[in-house]
């Protein structure tokens, strides 16, 4: 599994890296529209951490 834990403690997991930077983009623009700019899809891949089922 791959799963992101934003700084607010939101966590996202799934099994596919791209279904994780979907849904933690769509976060970013929910939760923290300031920081839309700055996290791009690239920055979220670098947040992935592969965790066990
Ligand atoms: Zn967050």
């Amino acid at each position: 599994m791959n799963q992101v834990t934003c700084e607010c403690g939101f966590e996202v997991r799934a099994g596919a890296e791209s279904q994780v930077v979907d849904q933690v983009l769509t976060h970013v623009r929910t939760d923290h529209p300031d920081l839309v700019g700055q996290v791009t899809p690239d920055v979220v891949r670098g947040w992935i951490e592969l965790v066990p089922d």
